[in-house]
C-alpha cells in the first residue's frame, strides 16, 4: 500500500496506523482515528488489524477474515481511511516492528509513521520485537478510556521504557467507554449493539453469528 499527495506538494506524509485485535471494531475506535487524524495532521490512517498476536490465544479469537472485513465495512465512508491486510495475511506471529518497517518503506524518504493503539498495550511495549529501533522508526499514540490513570501511565512508561516519553503522546477519547469487550458481552446476553458499532458492522455480526457462545 503506497500513499502519495496529489497536490504537487513534496512534504513528508504522516500517516497513522491503527494496530489492534478489532474484535470487533466500534465506534470508539472510529472515533480514536479521526482525533489523531486531525491533532497529529495525519494523512492517512491504516487500520491493521492483527493477525495472530504473538502474546495471545489465538482460539478465543475472531477469524482473521471476518476481523478485516467488519474493519473494512465500518471505515468505507470516511476517505481518509484504509485497512491493510499486512498482519493477516503473514504466516506465523506478527510483529509492530516488521508492520512499521513495511510502512516506512527506508527509513529517511518514507513517510511519518504514527503508531496508534491502546494505552496498556504501550505500557508492554519493552516486551515487543526490537522496542529500541521501533520507537526510533515512529511515534506512538496512546490511547486511553474515561477513568485512565494518566500518572500511573508515565511513572509505568518512564520506568519501563526511561527516556522515551517524548516518542508517546496520550490521548485521551471519551467515547472509548465503548469497548470490544462489551460489545461481544452484550451479543453473548441477546442485548442490542445498535449505536456502539457502524449499522453494516452490527448486520455482519448477525448474519455471522458472532459472540453468541461467549467464547
Ligand atoms: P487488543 O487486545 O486489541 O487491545 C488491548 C486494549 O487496547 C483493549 O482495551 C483495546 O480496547 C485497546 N485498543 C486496542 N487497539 C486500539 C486502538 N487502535 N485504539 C484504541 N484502543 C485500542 O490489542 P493488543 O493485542 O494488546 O495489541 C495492540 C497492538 O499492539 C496491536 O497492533 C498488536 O499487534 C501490537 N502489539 C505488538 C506486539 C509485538 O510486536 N511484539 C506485542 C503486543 C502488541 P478494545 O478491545 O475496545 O479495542
Amino acid at each position: 500500500m503506497f500513499f502519495f499527495r496529489n497536490n504537487g506538494d513534496n512534504a513528508k506524509l504522516n500517516v497513522g496506523l491503527m494496530g489492534g485485535t478489532f474484535d470487533p471494531i466500534h465506534m470508539g475506535h472510529l472515533v480514536t482515528a479521526e482525533e489523531a487524524r486531525q491533532q497529529f495532521d495525519l494523512d492517512y490512517v491504516v487500520f491493521v488489524p492483527t493477525g495472530t498476536p504473538p502474546h495471545k490465544e489465538t482460539g478465543k479469537i475472531s477469524l482473521p477474515e471476518h476481523r478485516y472485513l467488519m474493519t473494512s465495512l465500518a471505515v468505507m465512508s470516511n476517505p481518509y481511511f484504509f485497512v491493510s491486510t499486512v498482519e493477516i495475511n503473514s504466516e506465523g506471529p506478527t510483529y509492530t516492528i516488521d508492520t512499521v518497517r513495511h510502512f516506512s518503506c527506508g527509513e529517511r524518504e518514507g513517510p511519518g509513521v504514527f503508531f496508534i493503539t491502546g494505552a496498556d498495550a504501550i505500557l508492554d511495549i519493552f516486551t515487543w520485537k526490537e522496542y529500541e529501533k521501533l520507537l526510533s522508526l515512529c511515534t506512538f499514540i496512546a490511547v486511553s478510556r474515561p477513568g485512565y490513570s494518566l500518572d500511573r501511565f508515565w511513572d509505568i512508561l518512564d520506568r519501563n521504557c526511561p527516556g522515551m516519553k517524548h516518542k508517546v503522546h496520550l490521548l485521551e477519547i471519551p467515547a472509548l467507554a465503548v469497548s470490544s469487550t462489551y460489545i461481544r458481552e452484550r451479543v453473548t446476553l441477546g442485548k442490542t449493539i445498535k449505536y456502539l458499532t457502524p449499522e453494516p458492522v452490527e448486520q455482519f455480526i448477525k448474519k455471522h453469528g458472532l459472540y453468541l457462545s461467549g467464547e
